[in-house]
């Protein structure tokens, strides 16, 4: 008798037929013998009303009690789907994560798990109950609410699997496992039999939002076996694993993963002294704002450019304080752009293979699309580019690396 985890996503759970279709799925797999952990996410669309809300009462609702107020989307669907499960005799308790005692730090609105009571769990297990457990939520060591961060309930998942000891966390959303490239963006994308880890982690911390990154790095940290499948229809869907195997046909690029979340901005004509990149970034970063990528000009006349995103939400007051760094400093100008976006090709076969960044610029210099910046790592090659040729460039990409379904292939 195996020990499975299962979270659904909030389409999955997002009206109350869907709900009972979900209650009767988890019946059938029940029937099978084995025991199940379930976690839910709020209703579709319900953390955004939650947040909308607060916002109307002031832009920037206090950490704490929007925690209150969103982690109430998923007490919904717990009690929901306990009582439908319970309509077809199948013993269950819905539990919110403080009653667990899903432990976390204080870091409101993306706490981290520190800690899980798996007692009362096993409890009711052992009784022969279904568990329904709220995503998305915990408590501090003082007894508020937390929560986790947009996507957090594929990490309460995770983390309840790793904490049981369960022998596979399955994560069931509106696609049938994790693809090439966002299906919604590229139709010809294909769904992965097999992920590793570290491209999975890449993906999603890029922008593949079909898993949250902590689920990620949780699921890769205590090696628990990880499966993206469709909530209503059959298949094997995609497991993320730790094995890379080295074969022939494994593809230099797993998948294309992208983001609009980010902005740019530059000053230029900074004089080039050596702490000059601490004296623009240090204020940045006092100011709470996480920089991704950088450039930095190569000197003229003794000064340089410097060129960084950040996400867009701090973009003003990056933006601010990147305004006043250049007063002090004698900078020329100060400029932004919040109409980009980041490709990235991602692939663990990158390593044994050369030249993959530059067959990336040739497909992208054929579409005629310009590169603003570039990163690369060992696995992955980001570019900067004009948001407006986003799809354009996915597209162009996925065809290059051989990416795109047989049946739909481009000549
Ligand atoms: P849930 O509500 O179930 O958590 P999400 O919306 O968070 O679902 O994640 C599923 C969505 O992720 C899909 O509908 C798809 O549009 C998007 N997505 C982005 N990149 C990928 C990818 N590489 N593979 C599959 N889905 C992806
Ligand atoms: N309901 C939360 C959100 O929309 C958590 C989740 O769905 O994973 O972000
Ligand atoms: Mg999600």
């Amino acid at each position: 008798m195996a020990l499975i985890v299962q979270k659904f996503g909030g389409t999955s759970v997002g009206t109350v037929e869907r709900i009972e279709q979900v209650a009767e799925k988890i019946k059938k797999f029940r029937e099978g013998g084995d025991d199940i952990v379930v976690v839910v996410s709020a209703m579709s669309g319900e953390t955004n009303r939650l947040i909308d809300l607060a916002k109307q009462i002031g832009d920037q609702p206090v950490p704490r009690e929007l925690d209150v107020l969103v982690s109430t989307g998923e007490q919904v669907t717990i009690a929901l789907l306990a009582m439908a499960l319970m309509k077809r005799n199948v013993p269950a308790v819905s539990y919110t994560g403080n009653q667990v005692r899903i432990l976390t730090d204080s870091a409101h609105n993306k706490a981290r798990i520190l800690q899980i009571d798996d007692h009362k769990l096993r409890t009711d297990l052992k009784a022969g109950r279904v568990v329904v457990v709220a995503g998305f939520q915990g408590v501090d060591e003082n007894g508020n609410i937390t929560t986790l961060g947009r996507g957090g309930s594929d990490t309460t998942g995770v983390a309840l699997a790793a904490a049981l000891k369960a022998d596979e966390c399955q994560i069931y959303t509106d696609v049938d496992g994790v693809y090439t490239t966002d299906p919604r963006v590229v139709p010809q994308a294909q769904r992965l039999e097999k992920i590793t880890f570290e491209e999975m982690l890449e993906m999603a911390s890029l922008g593949s939002k079909v898993l949250q990154i902590r689920s990620v790095e949780f699921a890769g940290k205590y090696n628990v076996p990880l499966r993206v499948l469709h909530s209503f229809k059959e298949g094997p869907g995609t497991l993320i694993t730790i094995d890379e195997e080295e074969s022939m046909e494994q593809p230099i690029i797993s998948g294309i993963a992208f983001n609009r979340d980010e902005a740019k901005l530059t000053i230029r004509g900074v004089p080039d002294i050596p702490g000059v990149a601490f004296k623009i970034l240090g204020p940045i970063s006092s100011a709470n704002v996480e920089v991704d990528m950088i450039v930095q000009n190569v000197a003229h006349d003794n000064t340089t450019d410097f060129t960084f995103t950040v996400h867009r939400n701090d973009y003003q007051n990056a933006l601010q304080v990147l305004e006043n760094t250049a007063r002090e400093l004698g900078a020329r100008e100060v400029s932004g752009d919040t109409k980009i976006a980041k490709v990235s090709i991602v692939g663990v076969g990158m390593r044994s293979h050369a030249g993959v960044a530059s067959q990336m610029f040739e497909a992208l210099a054929k579409e005629n699309i310009n590169i603003q910046m570039i990163s690369t790592s060992e696995i992955k090659v980001s570019v900067v580019i004009e948001e407006k040729y986003l799809e354009l460039a996915v597209r162009a990409l996925h065809t290059a690396f051989e990416l795109d379904a047989p049946a739909t292939k481009s000549e």
